[in-house]
């Protein structure tokens, strides 16, 4: 895929990622308020519990399109975006556009969702 096209979804990507986790953000922020403090050192294990506990709250719908949407970054790096994960076989850019986070071909992903 030409580098620009990959620019362009890794743009789109990055702007769903931002939706996702923006409410993951707020919460955080609610958090830190209602805790009475800052979240200064990420390694602190009281920080690491909270950080799980939103995290859940996030729900899992969407932390599946937030992984999905990290491998897809991944493979815009590391090369085979837009190509199916399972059979290698181009994803048309229609789908893309619309799911850019799609790192399976139709196929493979209702052969997925029917297992
Ligand atoms: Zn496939």
């Amino acid at each position: 895929m030409e580098k620009e096209k990959l620019e362009k979804y890794r743009q789109m990507l990055l702007e769903y990622r931002k939706r996702l986790t923006g409410d993951y953000e707020k919460n955080l922020d609610s958090a830190n308020e209602e805790f009475g403090m800052e979240v200064p050192d990420i390694n602190d294990e009281a920080t690491r519990t909270m950080s799980r506990r939103l995290l859940m709250s996030i729900g899992d719908k969407s932390l599946d399109t937030l992984r999905q949407i990290e491998e897809a970054l991944e493979r815009i790096d590391d090369g085979g975006y837009g190509e199916c994960a399972e059979c290698e076989s181009p994803i048309p850019e229609g789908r893309l556009e619309l799911i850019p986070f799609a790192i399976f071909c139709v196929r493979c992903q209702e052969q997925m969702e029917k297992d």
